[in-house]
């Protein structure tokens, strides 16, 4: 039985022998479904039709995305730790190529994934890898491929590996998760943000939205929430959920700058556009 892909958000659902009727992440106010209706693909299909690409982002972390684009368009993120190698974040497409260069790199200890846009098809990938799922638990519902590999964990921190820590942040999701790598960004600190903290085109500024398609603000509590569950985290890079987001240097002060401005913006009384 085909375990079926949602073409318009990437997720992987348990196999059946027909077409789910609906996606729930794409019916769900933060994703869509296009005008043109829901449709699926299967992974063999993908296969056919999409390649995946790698880049060296710094010493110890590999980009590996779709081309040409598929779905939501997010890249996962290869991270080597002194235990093993964590994917961070994950792909619908998991080829035989990415299966013989991850294996070449040592295969994978864990897989650890921001929130449910991003599940993807983290169960082809778990059983390729034989490495167990990290999710926060307060994002359960969201798994549309229940597997055994799926390890769900509580509070706001999980350690993986020696300076290598999962944050739960909320925000976007209830359990929306970063990354944080303390040797990363050349030993000054580097955060792995998903779309959680999410990295804007100038890359002076982030942002952070209950929606990103749908452009539906987060509430200033939930924004400044992030803030101080950041703030005993010293990080200088932010590699966000895309190849070319990226904040090489003063991602702590940005992130600081940005939820003041951010929360400016919506709590304001409306003088700058009420004119
Ligand atoms: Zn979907
Ligand atoms: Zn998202």
């Amino acid at each position: 039985m085909p375990a079926f892909i949602c073409n318009t958000c990437g997720t992987q659902f348990a196999p059946s022998d027909k077409e789910p009727a609906r996606c729930p992440i794409c019916d769900e106010e933060r994703q869509f479904v296009p005008p043109s209706g829901q449709s699926w693909t299967t992974h063999e299909a993908l296969a056919r039709r999409y390649t995946n690409t790698f880049r060296q982002h710094e010493p110890g972390l590999i980009g590996i995305g779709t081309v040409p684009h598929f779905a939501i368009g997010q890249r996962a993120l290869l991270l080597r730790t002194d235990k093993g190698n964590v994917l961070w974040d994950c792909i619908s497409l998991l080829d035989e190529a990415t299966k013989e260069i991850v294996n070449g790199l040592g295969g994978l200890i864990g897989i650890a994934i921001s929130h449910p846009h991003y599940y993807s098809s983290m169960v082809e990938w778990a059983h390729a890898f034989d490495a167990p799922i990290h999710l926060h638990a307060a994002d359960r519902q969201w798994v549309m491929r229940p597997d055994p590999s799926v390890k769900f964990w509580d509070g706001d921190a999980l350690p993986l590996a020696t300076g290598v820590t999962l944050i739960r942040c909320g925000g976007h999701f209830a359990g929306g998760t970063v990354l944080h790598w303390a040797q990363g960004g050349g030993g000054r600190g580097a955060l792995l943000s998903g779309d959680i903290v999410q990295v804007i085109p100038d890359r002076k500024f982030v942002t952070f939205m209950r929606s990103y398609p749908n452009m539906i603000p987060m509430s200033a509590p939930a924004v400044e929430r992030i803030g101080k569950l950041l703030a005993p985290y010293p990080f200088d890079v932010i590699h966000g959920a895309w190849f070319d987001r990226l904040i090489p240097r003063d991602a702590k002060g940005i992130v600081e700058r940005s939820i003041v401005r951010y929360v400016k913006a919506v709590t304001g009384d409306g003088s700058a556009e009420l004119q």
